[in-house]
């Protein structure tokens, strides 16, 4: 439980979420715990863009210190990037702007990066080696893109499989790994799953993307679906012998990433974890 509170005054450095929309967003309520926790004077705040360019030269003009990146901008918010971070450039989507220095306007340059997959990998290692791990990647979407080659900057060997065979088979490409049609999966072998699909969200969370009986094969079965947090697909890993991961663990550490790029500080992670599962309860 949080119980410090914020400590807001005219040297403030200011955060945010840009995104259309932004207002279900967790990402405030995490923030802000965080600067709280640590005693920061820093705020974050839901920031609606929709005109992107305008949006970026608001948030340098206004001196913001570093923003996250939200549906639909996280493409097209790198033609506004100045200093590209690799992974980043490959994946093709950014969710992390750090500003440059406040105090020197010459200096406010735009870096822009991608702490999804960041997110993901620390999530999963907290279970499992992914150095040389074989991973089945569900999925084709743009958490798919980011997870998939995260897992390759890992060192993990990835299979991806989704419902649409042409984009399943276009990201594998992309990938360089093996493509597999949902209905083949009983042939796969891989230490982990990872659902990086809706199927088992609410409303429809009586929903798993996969049928139970391919479970059991895998150690490790992590689900990126966080409403609900238990989903029928991690009801039936654990039931099948399999350790869980839900999705609010790659939420919370691409968040704890964002906020060590903008501080260069420690994260709080537990004082984070303990507001967004409050917040999704
Ligand atoms: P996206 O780009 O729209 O991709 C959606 C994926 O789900 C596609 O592969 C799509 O397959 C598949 N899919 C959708 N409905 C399906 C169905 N009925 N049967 C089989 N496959 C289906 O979405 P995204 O941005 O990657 O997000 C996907 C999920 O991850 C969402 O639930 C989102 O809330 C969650 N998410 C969680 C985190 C986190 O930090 N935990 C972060 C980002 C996203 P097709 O190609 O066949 O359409």
């Amino acid at each position: 439980m949080v119980t410090k509170q914020m400590m807001i005054n005219g040297a403030a450095e200011t955060f945010g979420i840009v995104g259309n929309p932004v207002h279900h967003s967790l990402s405030p309520t995490m923030h802000n715990a965080a600067f709280a926790a640590l005693g920061m004077n820093g705020v974050y705040i839901p920031l609606p863009v929709s005109d992107l360019q305008k949006g970026v030269e608001g948030l340098k003009a206004l001196g913001f210190r570093g923003v996250s990146v939200t549906i639909p901008h996280k493409k097209d918010i790198m033609q506004y990037v100045d200093v590209l971070d690799p992974v980043a450039a490959r994946i093709g989507a950014v969710n992390t702007l750090v500003i440059g220095n406040k105090e020197d306007a010459a200096d406010r340059f735009v870096y822009g990066y991608n702490t999804d997959w960041v997110g993901a990998n620390r999530a999963l290692m907290e279970k499992i080696e992914l150095k040389g791990s074989r991973v089945l990647v569900l999925g084709a979407g743009g958490s798919a893109r980011a997870i998939g080659y995260g897992l390759l900057e890992a060192g993990a060997k990835i299979m991806l499989s989704n419902r649409t065979v042409a984009k399943g088979r276009d990201l594998a490409r992309q990938l360089g790994c093996d493509f597999c049609p949902l209905d083949e999966l009983e042939n796969v072998n891989a230490d982990v799953l990872v659902n990086t699909t809706s199927v088992g969200m609410t409303p429809a969370d009586d929903k798993s993307p996969v049928d139970q009986k391919i479970l059991s094969k895998f150690s490790v079965v992590m689900d990126i679906v966080y409403a609900p947090l238990v989903t029928r697909l991690l009801r039936e890993a654990t039931a099948s012998g399999c350790e869980v991961i839900d999705g609010l663990s790659m939420l919370l550490y691409q968040g704890v990433a964002q906020f060590e790029l903008w501080t260069g500080r420690d994260a709080p992670v537990e004082v984070m974890q303990n507001v967004l599962r409050e917040r999704i309860k």
